[in-house]
Formats: structure tokens, sequence, C-alpha cells
């Protein structure tokens, strides 16, 4: 008998929990520790090293020693963020041959989902040997503002490593699915009808804050905003930058001119960034930071405080309740319609997020879970559910018995949009030359004009958002489904409805380079959408749909996602075909693109997963073969 886990796939740390008789439970290995850092250290002997074992790796192998990878995956080489962990991280990152970001171990170049599948090897088996089961199906959870390409990434990651990703999960959904079925909301007294709760979310390398809607059993997403690139490594960085300034003025040694003195910098920084939430005061000792010439040891240690950490990251912290602002403007509600805050995420231990939060929401939030685990139990509850609902899905029915009603996932099945009376299609021209585009870039080259969409006034409009009764993610119940948490007890409840939303708007391209929005954030998934297009030219016999991902008016300013061709289309004259274009978006939120030529029935279908799923078979049989040649020690 196999068993299905909830993994919640950190940026420093992982975290596996499973539901065994009713009760969902963190799972731990060695002398009982529940975190599993996500680190992976390419050994010198040919195996790859994951978690505590990677972590002290880190000191004396930094090159060929990877972190922070939930921080890249998914990204184009050429964005921001990779370019500044570039400069920064230790080990080496190299572009790929579609402008993904490899990383370089032991003068091998591997993919980041192929970094993130050892971390999520060693969790299977750590969830193996603590359940003496095998694993075979999870829930993985990401940050609620992941888009496409990161979700996509980190589906395949699961599957690299050998695991049936039953959903890509939100971790503010999962944490809120944990504590409405631990009961923490209403504390015994009677859960109110209708409870709104913020979920502030502050990890390792990201920040999240979704609003959530409870009512009886119902967990319906109101909205979510975040910031993919900032958390408590941030704060890392800033108390290692701190240090490294000391250790030159004291002994001239330039810590940002030597990687691995700046990388043991940034653990030490971290320890003292932790020690910080329960102590006024902390001295690390960092004598092993490095040797002076005559080969003894460089007296440094250094000391902080708690209120100078809190005056070196609060305007960190500021930025996280702008996101919060955000969060509440996109629900249209004011702080004081939020009824609970939970906090997830290591970096809520520090006492100035608590204040911080306070004072914006003029409540103090809850904290009695385990903000490390909360977030994995969620995903646990609802791997659980899944999984039942596959075995009972696949049970033989006699056929002379009528089968049991199932809750599936009710999916919406909008088809074409007719146009509006008089108005006429968007236009669609050629396709232009693939080479200046590749998934995930931002090209910044301006459409030529001959190949552009223009959109035709009156647009026919896509189908209206937010019809949550339609986008239910619907489960059975269970009856007997419930969360443990260590300083609360067994608690009970039936598994909720899940209404989650994708927090980023889809478009395609127009004229002029502006993006036409299909999909508007904060719509409930799993949707579809479509639009009907024209063509643009003259006896035109191919059109592209290109696809972008985020909230700017131009194209370009948003994440590219791919792009669809269709050809074979029906040589009429200019705005003669009508081109149907439908977005559906899953269950994880990943992207299918349609289009359909109408009068012919021609039909082009593209999952927009350039840096995942879509590797070539030779790579991705390569990627498994790497997988397969190093042994996991964890
Ligand atoms: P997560 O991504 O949720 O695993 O959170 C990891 C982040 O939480 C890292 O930046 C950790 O340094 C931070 N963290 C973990 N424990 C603490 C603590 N006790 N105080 C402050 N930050 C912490």
């Amino acid at each position: 008998m196999s068993v299905a886990i909830g993994i919640d796939l950190g940026t420093t740390n992982t975290v596996v929990a499973s539901v065994s008789g009713g009760e969902a439970f963190t799972l731990t290995y060695g002398d009982g520790q529940r975190l599993i850092p996500s680190v992976v250290s390419f050994h010198p002997s040919g195996q790859v090293l994951v978690g505590q074992k990677a972590v002290e790796r880190r000191f004396v192998d930094s090159e060929n020693t990877i972190f922070s990878v939930k921080r890249l995956i998914g990204r184009a080489w050429e964005t921001d963020d990779v370019q500044r962990a570039r400069v920064r991280l230790p080990f080496r990152l190299v572009e790929g041959m579609k402008h993904e970001v490899l990383v370089t171990a032991r003068g091998e170049e591997l993919t980041l989902p192929e970094i993130s599948a050892f971390v999520l090897r060693h969790a299977k088996a750590v969830a193996e040997e603590a359940l003496g089961e095998t694993v075979e199906q999870a829930v993985i959870t990401v940050p609620a503002n992941f888009n496409d390409l990161q979700r996509a990434a980190t589906k395949a990651a699961g599957k690299l490593a050998g695991l049936e990703v039953l959903r890509i999960l939100n971790e503010p959904t999962a944490a809120a699915l944990a504590y409405g079925q631990g009961q923490f909301l209403d504390e015994g007294k009677g859960r109110p009808k209708d409870e709104r709760v913020a979920i502030y979310d502050l990890g390792g390398g990201t920040f999240d804050v979704t609003i959530l809607d409870l009512a009886g059993n119902v967990f319906e997403v109101l909205s979510t905003a975040g910031d993919t690139a900032l958390g408590g490594d941030d704060i890392d960085q800033l108390i290692a930058d701190r240090m490294a300034d000391e250790l030159l003025k004291l002994h001239r040694i330039d810590a940002r001119a030597h990687p691995p003195v700046y990388g043991a910098l940034r653990v030490a920084a971290e320890r003292l960034k932790c020690e910080l939430s329960t102590r006024d005061e902390y001295t690390i000792d960092l004598r092993t930071i490095g040797y002076a010439e005559r080969g003894e040891e460089i007296p440094f240690n250094f000391r902080m405080t708690r209120p100078e950490l809190e005056w070196a990251s609060v305007g960190l912290l500021d930025r996280t309740l702008e996101v919060c602002g955000l969060a509440l403007q996109r629900a249209h509600l004011n702080v004081t319609d939020i009824d609970h805050i939970l906090l997830v995420g290591g970096c809520t231990r520090m006492p100035l997020v608590s204040r911080k939060v306070e004072q914006l929401f003029k409540k103090a939030p809850l904290l009695k879970v385990n903000p490390d685990e909360v977030v994995a139990l969620g995903a646990a509850i609802q791997s659980s559910a899944l999984a039942r609902r596959r075995t009972r899905a696949s049970m033989v029915v006699p056929s002379d018995v009528p089968e049991a009603p199932v809750d599936e996932p009710s999916i919406r099945t909008d088809s074409l949009v007719p146009l509006p009376a008089g108005a006429e299609p968007l236009e669609l021209d050629e396709p232009k030359s693939r080479s200046s585009r590749s998934p995930g870039s931002q090209s910044k080259q301006p459409l030529p004009a001959s190949t552009a969409i223009a959109p035709v006034i009156p647009k026919a409009p896509a189908v209206p958002t937010g019809m949550p009764g339609a986008a239910a993610i619907a489960q059975i119940p269970l009856r007997t489904q419930a969360v443990r948490v260590p300083s609360a007890g067994v608690l009970r409840a039936a598994a909720p409805l899940l209404i989650d939303v994708t927090p980023l708007s889809l478009h395609v391209e127009t004229a002029g380079g502006f993006a036409d929005r299909l999909i508007e954030t904060n719509t409930p998934v799993p949707c579809d959408r479509t639009r009907v297009f024209s063509t643009a030219s003259d006896f035109q016999t191919k059109v592209t749909i290109r696809v972008a991902q985020g909230e700017k008016p131009r194209f370009d300013d948003n994440t590219y996602l791919g792009e669809v061709e269709l050809s074979g289309i029906e040589p009429r004259p200019r705005g003669n075909v009508q081109i149907a274009v439908t977005f559906e978006l899953d269950a994880d939120g990943i992207l299918n693109v349609r289009a359909r030529d109408e009068s012919r029935g021609v039909e082009a279908t593209a999952r927009l997963q350039p840096f995942a799923t879509q590797h070539e078979p030779d790579e991705l049989a390569r990627m498994r073969q790497r997988q397969v040649r190093y042994g996991v020690v964890g």
C-alpha cells in the first residue's frame, strides 16, 4: 500500500506531513527533526548530500552546495532576480539553451527542477522511513503568487523525484486548511457563519499574503498578493553585509571578494537572526572564518542586539505591509473586515513581524500553530483527500449498480464567446520568427506592424470573472480527517471545499505591444476563457498567439510564457477567418492554450511549460539518468 504525502518545499527548509488514522502529522527524521534543509551538495565521491548533511558542506564546499533554488526556479536568465542572485550566490549559475537557469556542480550543468528533485527525493525517503510504507503521490505547495512557469517547474521536479504530483497547492490555502481543519479559528466557541482570514506568509525567499473567506466548510480565496523576491534571506544578507564591513575594517579581509567567506558569513547571519527571535542580544563567534598570514585564527566576533536587527529589517517588513494593503484592496476589504491573521513561514518568528502585523490589522495575529509546519499539514490533508478520490474513481463498479456520486472538481466548459452583434473579432497576423523569443524570456523587440494582433472595438468580452460555484475544487468529505498540532492536541473536522484563485492575469499580445487580458488576476481556478480573433493579412495560413502573465499593460513587461502556432488555416481575405483562442487554467494554476480555426475546425494546443515538461525527450532522459546515477544521502 502506498501513502500520499504533503510536501512544503520551502526556500530554506522542506517539511513533509501525512494523514493517518484520521490525523495529519509532520513526519520526522533523525532525533525527531521536522525541518529538512532545502540544500543539495555534490560530494567528490559522486554522492548527492541533501538536508542537514548538505548544510555542513556550505562552509567547506560552497561552490558545489546549492541552496535557495526556490528563488530562481521557473525564472528566465535575464530577469533581475537571477542576475542579482548570480553575483551573490557562491555557486555558479549559467544560461541554458532556452534562457533558463542552470547550476554547475562538479563540472556538470543541472536544471533547477533537478536540484529540487533531489530535495523531494530525500523528503520522500524521510516519509517512507517514518511511515514504513512506500510513497508515490504527493501534494506540493508553492507560494500563492508563483506564476505558470514556477508552478510547472515545481511539478516537473516532483515527477523527476518519482512522485505523482496530485496537486500544486498554494501555501496560504494549505495553511488555512490546516488551521480550519484544526478549528483553531473558533476555539470551541462555534465558528461564525462567515470569517475573513488573512494569511501572512514570510519565508526564506518569498512573501505573500492571502485573504480567505471561510463560510462553514467552504474556503474561498478572495485575493492574493506577494513578492517572490522578498524574505528572510534578505535579512540574512543585510546582517552578512554588516559582518563583512566589520571584517574588512578590523582585519582587512574582503569577504565579498571571497565567495566561501561570504557564504560562511551568510550562514552565521541566519543563525544570529534566529537567535535574536528569542534573545535580546547575541554574539556569534566567527574565529573559523579564516586564518591570518601566520596561520593563526582571526579573532572575530560579531555582536548584535534585537533593536539593531529590527532597525535593519524594518524597511523590508514595511514592504510586506504594503503588499498586505494591495491584497485588501483587491478583495475590496478594509483592515477592520479581517477577523483573524495567521502567520506562516519561519521568518514570522521574529517578534517585530507580529508587532508590525498587529499595527496594520489592529489585532494580534494567531500564534497557535508552528508556522514551519502548518503548510505541510494542510498539504497532507489535501493529498489524502485527493488520493482517496483517486482510489474511489479507480474502483470497478458492476455495470448494474449505479455509480456512487463522487465530488469531482467542476471544470468550466465555456465554449466560444460569441461576438456581440456588430462587433468585429480581434485580428491575428502571421507568425513571426520564433528565434527572437524563447519561452520565459521577455523580448524587448517591438512587434513589427505587419505581425501585430490588432484589437478591434467593440471587443468581444471575455467571460466575466468570479464565478465561485463553477470554479470550485470539490472534495469528498472526510469524516474522520483531523490535524494534530503539537501544542493543541488532536482536533477533528470535515475536509472543506477549496476555491483558489490565479494570482496573475493572463494575456495575449496585441498590436503596439499591448497585453490583452483573457483571464484576470484573482479569477477562481480551474477556469477557462475563450475569445475570438481574426486574421489580419489577406490569405494568411498561419497565426501565432503569444502569451504572457502579469499585471503590466505592455506585453513585454510581463513574464513571457510561450506561444501557440496554428497553421493550415483557410487562406481567405483578412478578417474573414475566425480564430477562437481558449485559455484553460487547471487546478494547479498551470495554463493550457488552444487555438481553433472556426471554419475548418483545425486546432492547435500547447501547454506553456517551457522549463518543465516541454524539455525535449532526450533532455528529459538525461535528467532522469542523472537522478538515477546520483545516490541521495540525507
Ligand atoms: P521557510 O521558507 O518558511 O522555511 O522560512 C525560512 C526562513 O525563516 C529563513 O529565512 C529562516 O532563517 C527563517 N527563520 C527560521 N526560524 C527563525 C527564527 N526562529 N527566527 C527568525 N527567522 C527564522
